[in-house]
């Protein structure tokens, strides 16, 4: 099968179906963004239609695994859990792009993490080994997954402190190197890329 069946498969599928949180934006009160199954329909409409380009990529650089930039989504083949979770997260910066999404780098990258992980731990697969950040966004996917076997209706919001602890995990790893000068909440100017 190509990459654009598995991956529309993947956005579309009844795992995705179950992702639902909401994260804050800001430190006051209602400044939160979600992230929906619907989010991800919407890149998959976006992957149809020709708005969001789709490319297989079979090397990338040290340290990267995936891509999105300037509307394309560059991504490896998503035949096996841990590469369907990258491309979750890649898919998780496309959605902010084409909703126009005025949210920060840190907060974009932490979303990103965050949905790729409880991709991981809806499928069962919360244990397996991972890359440092996914690692970091272990706790918050596990929070949003005791949420929902506890019945929360709507998008549950993530557990605060796991959340701050993965946006300082990001901010300190070296592929975001990029991020350290700019206020944690800086919304200007960040294209939604990595
Ligand atoms: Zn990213």
């Amino acid at each position: 099968m190509s990459l654009r069946h598995d991956v529309l498969m993947l956005l579309r599928g009844p795992v995705i179906s179950a992702i639902r949180f909401r994260f804050p934006i800001g430190p006051l009160p209602g400044n939160e963004e979600a992230v929906v199954s619907t989010s991800y329909h919407r890149v998959a409409d976006a992957i149809d239609s020709g708005a969001v380009r789709l490319k297989e990529a079979t090397s990338f650089p040290p340290g990267i695994a995936g891509e999105y930039t300037s509307n394309t989504l560059r991504l490896s083949p998503v035949r096996d859990p841990a590469s369907r979770a990258l491309a979750v997260h890649e898919c998780t910066h496309a959605f902010f792009d084409i909703a126009r999404k005025r949210i920060s780098d840190q907060n974009d990258e932490a979303a990103a993490y965050a949905a790729g992980m409880l991709y991981l731990v809806l499928c069962g697969l919360g244990g397996s080994p991972v890359s440092g950040p996914y690692d970091a966004a272990r706790p918050v996917a596990e929070g949003l997954l005791q949420a929902y076997r506890a019945g929360t209706a709507g998008a549950p919001m993530v557990d605060l402190a796991a959340w701050q602890a993965l946006r300082t995990y990001i901010r300190a790893h070296p592929s975001y190197r990029h991020l350290r000068g700019r206020w944690p909440d800086d919304t200007r100017g960040y294209p939604h890329d990595g």
